[in-house]
């Protein structure tokens, strides 16, 4: 019985419904791996564009840091005294400029 049904199920008509039937799965396999590939790069361009934000973020934070020239000590600009051009980290050391005296 099973012997007489072999050569129909190689390449029967019911073997071309099953090969067809595979060939669909494999297709909605390949769809499925495309839309994973899809997600995963969205999310990875999600966090590539946080990462550039923040490194951005950060350089701009560095760009704003300044050395008193009384001391040496670097600070933020917004906490720095400027006097003529040149940054200092407080008023006593704006006042003493620099001219070299460490007192
Ligand atoms: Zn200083």
């Amino acid at each position: 019985m099973q012997r007489q049904f072999a050569p129909l199920l190689a390449s029967g008509p019911l073997a071309q419904t099953v090969r067809g039937a595979s060939d669909m799965l494999v297709s909605m396999k390949l769809f499925v791996w495309f839309l994973l590939g899809i997600f995963a790069y969205s999310l990875w361009r999600a966090h590539r564009r946080r990462q550039a934000a923040r490194s951005a973020r950060s350089a701009r934070q560095t760009e704003r840091m300044v050395r008193c020239e009384r001391c040496g000590v670097h600070l933020p600009l917004g906490e720095s005294v400027e006097r003529r051009g040149t940054y200092y980290c407080c008023d006593r050391h704006a006042d003493a400029g620099n001219d070299g005296d460490h007192s």
